[in-house]
């Protein structure tokens, strides 16, 4: 699957729930053809059921992005976007004394390597094209660090000078590379620790009262994949309810 000469096309990784399932919706609607990807053959399908029902002509994948193997697959497959959303992430909670090895490179590979596999692969053809817009999603713990997230706060500290990194190499081709970094928002990956007394806590210390709905970070997204974006390059946007604003 190549791209479309008159429609744009974009790729979504871990859509098929969550913030990356709201942002394969909001891409929809912005008129590219989506593709996006799951981890298992019935979350894609379920991916391309969504789309079909969006009358969108895009797909689901198949994508594991914790290993090459998972990246060439899914390369194979959509081998050319004109945007590219790596939103697909992993936690594993546990404080650094009692962290293994392998719970820290878990994540790392997930959230940082996988990226930088995606964004290295798809540039090659908006570098041809001399246009293209990529969006990582980052989190606002990326700034402030969290008890028990070192991996993930390395992850996506990292993602975010990588995406820098990218703008300054590529922006001469007008090719945009952003990072949008949520706050906190209800999803499957916060359904366990977003209750109780910790929300409640949680919600003190964010000035607009409310967790984010993914739909709050697909619109950044969107706006970040717009015409309107064209200027915007090497930023994170925090989305956050201002719960950090530094
Ligand atoms: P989620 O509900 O847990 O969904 C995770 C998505 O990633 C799913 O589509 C999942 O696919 C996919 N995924 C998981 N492991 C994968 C792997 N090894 N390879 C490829 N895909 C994989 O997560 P979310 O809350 O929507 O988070 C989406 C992104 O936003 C993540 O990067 C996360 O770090 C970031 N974020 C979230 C929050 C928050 O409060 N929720 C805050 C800040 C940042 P399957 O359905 O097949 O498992």
């Amino acid at each position: 699957m190549s791209t479309n000469a008159e429609q744009p096309t974009a790729l979504v990784t871990g859509a098929s729930r969550g913030i990356g399932l709201a942002i394969l919706r909001a891409l929809a609607k912005d008129g590219f053809l989506v593709h996006g990807t799951a981890t298992t053959n019935n979350g894609s399908l379920r991916i391309t059921k969504e789309l079909s029902e969006l009358d969108n002509k895009g797909s689901g994948h198949v994508y594991d992005a914790s290993n090459a193997s998972g990246h060439t697959d899914l390369t194979n497959t959509v081998t050319e976007v004109d945007a590219l959303v790596c939103n697909a992430g992993i936690t594993k909670d546990m404080l650094c004394i009692r962290m293994g090895d392998d719970a820290f490179e878990q994540v790392i590979d997930v959230n940082l390597i996988a990226p930088f596999r995606l964004a290295k692969y798809y540039l090659r053809g908006m570098l041809k094209k001399r246009r293209g817009s990529i969006v990582m999603i980052s989190s606002v713990i990326a700034a402030t660090g969290n008890p028990g997230q070192a991996n993930y706060a390395a992850s996506k500290a990292g993602l975010e000078g990588m995406v820098r990194s990218l703008a300054r190499e590529v922006g001469s081709r007008n090719i945009t590379v952003n990072a949008v970094a949520p706050g906190f928002v209800d999803t499957d990956m916060t359904s366990r620790s977003l209750v109780g007394d910790t929300r409640e806590k949680l919600l003190e210390q964010i000035p607009l009262g409310r967790v984010g709905t993914t739909q709050d970070i697909a619109a950044t997204v969107s706006f970040l994949l717009s015409a309107q974006a064209r200027y915007i390059t090497g930023a994170t946007i925090p989305v956050n309810g201002g719960l950090n604003m530094a």
